[in-house]
């Protein structure tokens, strides 16, 4: 099994039908692909896709190697979003700042109908 999911990498070969990229551009991976045709891959929320196919979760491998082939739609130009060689680090910044955001949420919901309880039966 081969680990690794967080990456960036250099393109250095593309299917005939990419248009989205060129050789030598520098990518940041998007290390889950969906299926595109799901409701949720519709809204824009394929991270909540079921048929997710996931870097490095068995049976699939992951990208931590010298070459590895993907999906062109799931790799973005760092050009357009961010100019240091530190994109892949970003991605883990941002999911720790999203779990951190959704996780204060949940506190809130909990927080709040708990405020509601006790309001309910002030003893
Ligand atoms: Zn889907």
């Amino acid at each position: 099994m081969i680990i690794g999911h967080e990456s960036s990498g250099v393109v250095v070969k593309l299917g005939k039908n990419v248009k989205n990229l060129k050789v030598g551009d520098r990518v940041a991976i998007e290390p889950g692909v969906s299926c595109r045709m799901c409701k949720f891959c519709k809204e824009g929320r394929y991270n909540l896709c079921k048929d997710m196919i996931f870097c490095a979760t068995p049976p699939v491998h992951g990208n931590l190697r010298r070459f590895y082939k993907h999906a062109a739609d799931f790799c973005f130009n760092r050009h357009l979003f961010w100019y240091s060689r530190h994109s892949s680090t970003l991605i883990i910044v941002s999911t720790t700042v999203w779990i951190f955001y959704v996780h204060s949420i949940n506190f809130y919901v909990f927080m709040s109908s708990n405020f509601q309880q006790m309001h309910k039966n002030p003893e």
